[in-house]
């Protein structure tokens, strides 16, 4: 395994370089099997011993998938790394691979919808409980860690973007011995490294920046060799939501233009932000550039971010007035989206982030694609001057 290292993009970009693969292929083989084979019964049973490394069947195990997560725990400077079918199978198999009957889970505010739905509804009825905290309140944290199992984070948040002070929160989970979990899709492992700041394990919803193209679902999870084993050997095998050898090769292409392409992102990202923060029409900017946290783990913005619009502008028709931004949920690719937080809301339901946590129905998601910026922020503006209600 190449030595971890996630100082600077350069450095990042040299940890995606490849090995050499089978007949010197500069693109990873994409084993598209289900199966392998062994050439005699001691090969067999060395495998299943876990005495070799042969891959014996790909829900459990697959070369490419294998190449995949060595890279990303490569990039986040884990032990191991386990890939899967989508975000919510690496959220999943994480938890559900950690808890046990009657245990108490601590969640942030703002996590990712449906990890707040498995948590409270879910994982509710085997006698879990989940208790929310306010993600910037260290005494609040604190005074709901002893007894507690894990502590869940994801810092920046959905659809507030908030930061979490991870430094501190790892040594305060550390001190009670509660296991951390972090969503670090937002900043993908090129601009933030929570394992650096003490946290355990790191999952990413790997069909957002890490696949980049919108055309795959998948996650990942990161964490110690200890810990990812027991996750493993808890649900991996059984609730079977391994990453396909096809996907994983699409991520794989993905890794290679990861850094480029988030600083892209990122560029276009801050000059929107430049020109939202001069519009009479928006009141607010939820993302991290605008609102600095002293205490950020940040080493580069992501594009993700949501803005909050006078009254006097439709929301309906702001979006309908957008050519560049699609309307739709996701994010991560080349195009521009946007998603407004009143569709949630209007579909209310029990366990709703949105409502729970008092999200304002002026609230608009926006994700800044890769198109060109001048392209990106004159659509906003002429959708701005079109929603105006007269
Ligand atoms: C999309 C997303 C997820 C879920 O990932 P899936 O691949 O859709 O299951 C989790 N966390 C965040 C922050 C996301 O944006």
């Amino acid at each position: 395994m190449n030595k971890p290292s996630t100082k600077n993009i350069a450095k990042n970009t040299a940890l995606l370089s490849d090995k050499a693969h089978s007949k010197d292929a500069v693109a990873p083989p994409i084993y598209q099997t289900s199966l392998f084979s062994f050439k005699d019964y001691a090969a067999l049973e060395s495998a299943y011993c876990g005495e070799t490394d042969h891959a014996i069947y790909s829900r459990v195990g697959n070369p490419t998938v294998a190449l995949l997560e060595e890279k990303i725990a490569n990039l986040e400077g884990g032990e191991a790394a386990i890939a899967y079918s989508s975000g919510m199978g690496a959220i999943s198999n994480a938890i559900l691979g950690l808890i046990e009957q009657g245990d108490r889970v601590v969640a942030v505010k703002h996590i990712y919808p449906d990890t707040y739905r498995l948590l409270k509804s879910h994982c509710g009825k085997f006698g879990v409980t989940t208790e929310i905290v306010e993600g910037d309140d260290l005494k609040a944290i604190e005074a709901k860690l002893p007894g507690a199992k894990l502590l869940y984070l994801e810092s920046p948040n959905t659809f507030m973007m908030e930061e979490q002070n991870l430094s501190t929160i790892a040594t305060l989970a550390k001190k009670y011995g509660v296991i951390t979990l972090i969503d670090n899709s937002w900043a993908s492992p090129i601009f933030q490294n929570p394992i650096e700041h003490g946290i355990d394990i790191v999952l990413h919803s790997a069909g957002k920046y890490i696949s980049g193209h919108s055309d795959v679902v998948a996650g990942i999870a990161v964490g110690p060799k200890k810990l990812m084993d027991d996750i493993k050997n808890n649900t991996g095998t059984l609730l079977g939501a391994k990453l396909s050898p096809h996907e994983a090769g699409l991520l794989l292409r993905g890794l290679r233009t990861l850094p480029i392409r988030l600083k892209q992102h990122q560029e276009n990202a801050l000059h929107v932000i430049k020109k939202l923060q001069k519009h009479a029409s928006v009141t607010k900017i939820h993302h991290p550039a605008p609102n600095k946290n002293e205490h950020s783990a940040l080493k580069g913005y992501g594009s993700l971010m949501s803005i909050e619009l006078v009254d006097d502008i439709n929301i309906p028709a702001f979006c309908d007035a957008l050519e560049f931004f699609k309307i739709g949920v996701s994010w991560g690719g080349y195009e521009s989206l946007v998603m407004p937080a009143m569709a949630a809301i209007n579909r209310g339901g029990e366990y709703t982030t949105v409502i729970d946590f008092d999200v304002s129905d002026r609230l608009v998601r926006l994700f800044i694609g890769l198109e060109d910026k001048e392209d990106l922020w004159s659509d906003i503006e002429g959708a701005l001057e079109q929603a105006k209600i007269k």
